[in-house]
């Protein structure tokens, strides 16, 4: 079965990880996406802003439930440390799930090249990426090896991020709509990104 791996902090998930995980899914025939928040993103390591794995995870659960295609993974997670894209694909791989697609907003394609080991990447799956406002895609300027293994998908350019909606929840002001209700209530329910909120005490953006 055609599976997209989607990973990312998802601190919080918020609308436009949900609409950016169903267009891909859509546009590449993915049977299931496979949400997987990382232990730790390698370029955030020691980022105080950073939630909890766990408490990612349980976000994740809460935003994805109703959706049938959606599935979250603890492999990242459970793995601990520093979070490899490569790691995560080869483990999937040798699992033996095959048509493997790793889903990817605009902005981090333009990382993409610096990734650990980013030829086995594009060998084990191909890029579904959708665009991100402000992100610089330009896949004729990507080398072949990179291009030739990219679908961009068309959708309305979703201009919302993780790290606007701390900063908006630690000046107590309103995400509803931005992030689904049942994230809303576990983000309320424990306090994160609270100043000195959450049981970490971790701040806003
Ligand atoms: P932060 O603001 O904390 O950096 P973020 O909103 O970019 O977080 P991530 O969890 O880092 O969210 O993103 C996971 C994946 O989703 C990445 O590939 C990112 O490019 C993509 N993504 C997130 N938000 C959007 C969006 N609004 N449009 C397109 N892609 C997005």
């Amino acid at each position: 079965m055609p599976t997209g791996l989607f990973g990312g902090s998802f601190n919080p998930p918020h609308v436009g990880h949900l609409a950016v995980a169903e267009a891909c899914a859509e546009a590449a025939g993915l049977d299931r996406v496979l949400w997987m928040p990382a232990a730790t993103p390698p370029h955030k390591q020691g980022d105080p802003a950073l939630a909890p794995a766990e408490a990612r995870l349980r976000m994740v659960e809460a935003a994805i439930a109703g959706n049938d295609r959606f599935v979250v993974s603890d492999l990242e997670i459970a793995r601990g440390d520093v979070s490899y894209t490569v790691d995560t694909l080869r483990r999937l791989h040798d699992d033996g799930l095959g048509g493997l697609a790793l889903i990817l907003g605009g902005d981090s394609l333009a990382g993409f090249p610096g990734w650990r080991e980013p030829e086995a990447i594009v060998g084990l799956a191909r890029l579904v990426v959708y665009r991100r406002p402000g992100d610089r895609v330009d896949l004729g300027a990507l080398p072949e090896w990179i291009g030739g293994r990219c679908t961009v998908v068309d959708g309305p350019a979703l201009d919302v991020s993780s790290t606007e909606l701390r900063g908006r929840i630690a000046a107590g002001r309103t995400v509803r709509y931005l992030v689904p209700d049942e994230v809303r209530g576990v983000i309320e329910a424990e306090g994160w990104y609270r100043p000195g909120g959450g049981s970490a005490g971790i701040g806003g953006a």
